[in-house]
């Protein structure tokens, strides 16, 4: 039996032989061919349903709204298109009598190497898509396309990497667990997966030579068992079945309320990242979204979305949720997420550098555009903001001035909008330390626990030589819990966590009883939380902030 540990990108267990998701690097000789016809009909049919699968996804990401997708492969249809890049691979296989496979791979690498050393954004997109899409044309001439994105059987799929693109297009009935050398915890690609609800590790040192191996994850310990001995593999079938039966158990309680054993009621929220996981937080009969992490639509595009796309996917999750209330972040650009277009400067340290709210108040037309965005929207449902990266009183003050602004506007033209909640992302220790005074400008501070651990503890969320001593509940950062709790209830505002510790169930009742107002968690982790409020008494009067 090997053993590989990594890093989890969601939790779970999964037994299942091993599907490796293989890299290009095969199709780089030129076996030669003798048929030029034959293989010139090959590449056509492969064009054709590679048009077909991206009109397909095309049309899916529409109805989805998902406008980065949308963007996205309307592109890479585009290059499809373009005759120049499907002559260059014919000539190629016409002269000098190679595979349709060789041809695209070759054509793929020339032109992405000759245009390598180009900066400009939409340069970067073309060669982009160009990559994309040839891996796509070799996977279906490959013979492997169908059969790799959606295996008969169930598997644990096992790749080098996965770009958004592949993870939208498995079949998630047949995927029972992912393994991905590269990766980190907050990509979009990370994002989608968790959405998928199937156990997911990342850094984990896959091959090819796995393929058909099996394999178990575990995704509550961070470990790949390849080729487990007999008594291992029952022990964790053990394992798996008791937690099948906690599922559906968990499935039981979609519709109930979220209220404590003792009687009080509890916020149990969800983040959502994209369209997609609002349908599965809607599916666990959420009660609000406590976040909204709003980058998707800046991400993956060429330049920055309008004030008019912005508010209508607010829009669209304000009626799809109702009276039930939606906690829209401001955009949280910086570090990992950023785009060309952006223009950001590159920064020895960016996770200590120009992000969140402070690149906001530097890129005002940028920021107004959201906040005006989100105010048309709060007309149409029950929404509330909140800023990330917040770390003065004096920082709160210059946002509410802009506020300020964008409603006087509003109101000139006439536009309808409510006066909704304001508050922060209580995430650095600045934060943490002024919450009274903070708090006294606000509605509600959301202690966002992800960002706040690695600031407080010094250690990079995403760099798995830490994982060890990466603690997420630190006795220090349960100190700041109680204390921003504190500090806000004395000023009148209601204080949640919407950081991933927020799912730490061994927690959720010292977080009630401390008085943490709600709990905000990612879509598929409402049901095991909801389990655990339901099984915990206060043993006080459960006294909630909440407005
Ligand atoms: C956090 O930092 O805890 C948080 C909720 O925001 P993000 O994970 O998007 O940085
Ligand atoms: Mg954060």
């Amino acid at each position: 039996m090997e053993i590989y540990e990594g890093l989890a990108i969601f939790q779970g267990i999964a037994i299942g032989a091993i599907r490796y998701h293989y890299d290009q690097g095969q199709f780089r000789y030129p076996n030669a061919i003798s048929d030029v016809k034959r293989e010139l009909s090959r590449y056509e049919n492969a064009k054709e349903q590679a048009v077909e699968e991206l009109t397909g996804l095309y049309r899916k990401a529409v109805a989805n709204t998902q406008e980065r997708e949308v963007l996205l492969f309307k592109r890479q249809l585009q290059v499809l298109a373009d005759a120049g890049f499907s002559s260059a691979i014919e000539s190629m296989i016409r002269t000098e009598k190679v595979t349709a496979s060789y041809a695209v791979a070759t054509t793929r690498d020339e032109l992405t190497s000759t245009f390598a050393s180009l900066e400009d954004e939409a340069v970067v997109n073309r060669m982009n898509d160009i990559r994309e899409i040839a891996d796509r044309l070799i996977y279906i001439l490959g013979g492997l396309a169908r059969e790799k994105y959606t295996p008969k059987e169930p598997v644990i799929l096992a790749a080098e990497k996965l770009s958004p693109s592949e993870v939208m297009d498995l079949d998630k009935s047949k995927v029972l667990g992912i393994l991905t050398r590269s990766g980190s915890a907050l990509s979009h690609t990370s994002i989608l997966v968790k959405a998928m609800n199937v156990p997911a590790l990342i850094h984990i040192p896959v091959h090819a030579k796995w393929e058909g191996r099996v394999c178990i994850i575990d995704g509550y310990e961070g470990k790949a068992y390849v080729d487990p001995d007999e008594a291992f593999l029952e022990k964790y079938k053990k394992r798996r079945e008791q937690e099948r039966q906690e599922r559906e158990y968990l499935q039981s309680l979609k519709h109930e309320e979220d209220i404590t054993a003792d009687g009080y009621p509890v916020r149990l929220y969800a983040n959502i990242g994209s369209m997609e996981d609002l349908d599965v937080a809607l599916e666990s009969d959420v009660k609000g979204i406590g976040l909204l992490r709003s980058e998707f639509q800046y991400l993956g595009r060429e330049s920055y979305p309008t004030e008019k796309e912005l508010f209508q996917t607010y829009q669209q999750v304000a009626r799809a949720m109702g009276e039930r209330q939606v906690i829209i972040r401001t955009l949280d650009i910086g570090t990992d997420k950023k785009e060309d277009y952006m223009n950001l400067p590159e920064e020895i340290n960016p996770a200590m550098g120009n992000r969140g709210v402070r690149l906001c108040l530097q890129r005002q037309k940028m920021f107004k555009e959201q906040l005006r965005a989100i105010y048309r929207a709060s007309a149409h449902g029950n929404l509330a903001v909140m800023y990330p990266m917040v770390t003065s009183v004096e920082e709160v003050r210059e946002i509410q001035k802009i506020v300020g602004e964008v409603k006087e506007s509003l109101r000139a033209q006439k536009i309808p909008f409510q006066d909704i909640q304001q508050g922060i992302v209580a995430e650095t220790p600045a934060a943490v330390l002024m919450a009274r005074e903070l708090a006294r400008e606000l509605d509600f501070l959301h202690i966002g626990t992800n960002d706040l651990t690695q600031y407080t503890l010094a250690m990079d969320r995403q760099n798995p030589q830490l994982k060890e001593q990466y603690r997420e509940n630190h006795p220090a950062i349960m100190k700041m819990i109680r204390m921003v709790v504190r500090e806000g209830h004395r000023e009148g505002c209601w204080v949640g966590i919407c950081g991933e510790l927020a799912a730490a169930t061994e927690l959720t009742a010292e977080f009630l009883r401390i008085g943490v107002d709600m709990l905000s968690v990612v879509p598929a982790c409402i049901l095991p939380v909801r389990k655990k409020i339901r099984e915990t008494k206060v043993g006080r009067e459960f006294v909630s902030k909440l407005k």
